[in-house]
């Protein structure tokens, strides 16, 4: 029997994976037979319908979302006496990638109501090295795409979105994904789209860069034997492309399902010391993460800890203040608003069947933990 104090899960996928799993085995079952394990059928009509879901011209499966970036930005051609800036508030693998290639990455401040890069401290960061933003579409909240276009436009530099945590946000009535020179997904099991291993995805409408991608996630291989690139094996299998056209279909309703979520969060948070996260003016949240601001945020974790509360503290620490970018030379304080988010953010658990007595005994919690 399950009481009114058992701990709940910060994610729990058993209940989805019931829903998929007899498609999936049918799949699975096709594809042993058929002999065709990589970058087979299935593979390709995945990257057909996500493109066509996205609204891109085309899409390339890869081994996973870091690989996605990394191979955009090879195929962009950026690389050692190249700064490319980004946001210091992400997974860490949104900046590791900038440094893979040998290019430097130039950390701009994040905007305080949510998160993602501050379009005015990217345009302090420009030099004559700069080659190329990234911004993150940091828990599924779509960035300034419009206002970071813009300014790429003016500077000539490549935009590429990674977009890890967000698919099904937009930028008004876009899709994340669409909206830069290459979208970078993954389907990391706790992302929007997941699968039950690695993969990700690269978009773009660039058709010649499309080209170079190809190449790169397969050795560098011009033809079969024939190399005149330094490439990757990043591939996405058979296996996890018939999961994620089944998964891609329920994508919009799981994404409604999370929203709904949100929303309730929010509207139990109103009134308290709590800062819900903010909508976009012009688009959609994917909400992968809804991540609440408040005071005291050690001591109240402190409480939902012992209450069988989960939550996850993204981001701790800034990456321009981790030790792996000591080199680069940041001080605290550098990127004020960043520094603060890492004090006082909170991300709890959303999924599309979360219980919305979970939601409620959450909010519940952290509200009578602030008194
Ligand atoms: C998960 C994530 C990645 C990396 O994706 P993997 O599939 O785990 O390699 C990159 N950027 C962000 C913001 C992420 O959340």
């Amino acid at each position: 029997m399950s009481g009114v104090n058992d701990p709940i899960p910060f994610l729990d996928l058993s209940g989805e994976y019931h829903a998929v799993e007899a498609e999936w085995f049918a799949a699975i079952h096709e594809t042993g037979q058929s002999g065709r394990y990589i970058l087979g059928p299935n593979e390709q009509a995945f990257e057909e319908e996500l493109a066509a879901h996205v609204g891109t011209k085309f899409s390339l499966g890869v081994a996973n979302g870091t690989d996605a970036l990394l191979l955009s930005l090879r195929a962009l051609d950026i690389g050692p006496g190249d700064e490319v800036i980004t946001t210091p508030y992400t997974f860490y693998a949104t900046a590791e990638v900038i440094s893979l290639v040998g290019a430097t990455p130039v950390f701009a401040d994040i905007l305080e109501d949510c998160f993602t890069l501050d379009p005015a401290s990217v345009k302090t960061k420009i030099t004559d090295k700069t080659r190329a933003i990234m911004p993150v579409h940091i828990f599924g909240h779509p960035a300034r795409m419009d206002e970071l276009n813009a300014i790429a436009r003016e500077h000539d530099l490549a935009v590429i979105e990674d977009a890890a945590q967000a698919y099904g946000a937009d930028v008004g009535g876009k899709r994340v994904g669409s909206l830069g020179n290459a979208g970078g997904f993954s389907f990391y099991p706790t992302k929007v789209l997941g699968c039950y291993g690695d993969g990700g995805m690269i978009t773009t409408d660039d058709e010649a860069m499309l080209e170079r991608l190809k190449k790169l996630r397969n050795h560098g291989a011009s033809a079969p034997f024939m190399h005149d690139t330094v490439g990757y094996n990043s591939r996405l299998d058979e296996i996890q492309a018939a999961l994620l056209r089944i998964k891609l279909r329920k994508l919009d309703d799981d994404v409604a399902k999370r929203r709904a979520v949100a929303a309730r969060y929010t509207e139990l948070f109103a009134g308290s010391v709590v800062k819900a996260p903010t909508l976009p003016a012009n688009g959609g949240h994917a909400f992968n993460l809804y991540t609440i601001r408040m005071p005291e945020r050690d001591r109240v974790r402190g409480v939902m800890n012992d209450n069988g509360i989960p939550s996850s503290q993204c981001y701790p620490l800034g990456l321009h203040l981790q030790e792996v970018y000591e080199h680069l030379g940041y001080k605290v304080g550098d990127l004020p608003v960043c520094d603060q988010a890492s004090t006082e953010a909170l991300s709890l658990p959303v999924y599309p069947a979360m219980k919305m007595e979970h939601v409620e005994r959450i909010a519940d919690t952290i509200i009578k933990a602030l008194g």
